[in-house]
């Protein structure tokens, strides 16, 4: 479940909530995660964050992420962020990324002082980005027929 906050009227016309139902159902994400997407002006292309550190299953009030998107961008953008962005909420909500006290955990290693490029959550990320984008094309066009 998600919600689109602040969308621009022309990306929302342009089939962008299409791309977001697409991205979650392919990732498989757990019932309990939810995501904010939100539209704004903002120094960064895109980022992802956990809106809610504490999830508990027994009170299964569900576990909140928030996807901040450049209003920027042009279409084809947006959609590559969201789909990068949500490949994040998959590593975050699988537990495979952590952020514990603000520093990045991954696969249960404390990770400091890496750059950007070698964080092996953004290689991965960058790698299956791609791969959703080719099989998103491939839906749309296979929709077209
Ligand atoms: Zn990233």
């Amino acid at each position: 479940m998600y919600y689109a906050e602040f969308m621009p009227e022309r990306l929302k016309n342009a089939g962008i909530l299409e791309a977001i139902d697409w991205v979650m159902l392919e990732l498989n994400l757990p019932e309990h995660v939810h995501v904010a997407i939100e539209f704004k002006r903002m120094a960064l292309y895109s980022q992802a964050s956990v809106m809610d550190q504490d999830y508990d299953p027994e009170e299964d009030d569900g576990w909140w992420f928030d996807i901040e998107i450049s209003s920027r961008l042009k279409k084809d953008d947006v959609i590559r962020a969201i789909f990068h962005e949500m490949i994040h909420i998959k590593q975050m909500s699988t537990g495979r990324l952590q952020y514990i006290n603000g520093q990045p955990y991954w696969l249960g290693k404390k990770m400091v002082g890496l750059d950007y490029n070698n964080r092996p959550w953004e290689i991965e990320a960058f790698d299956k980005e791609n791969e959703l984008l080719h099989k998103y094309t491939m839906y749309k066009q296979s929709k077209m027929v």
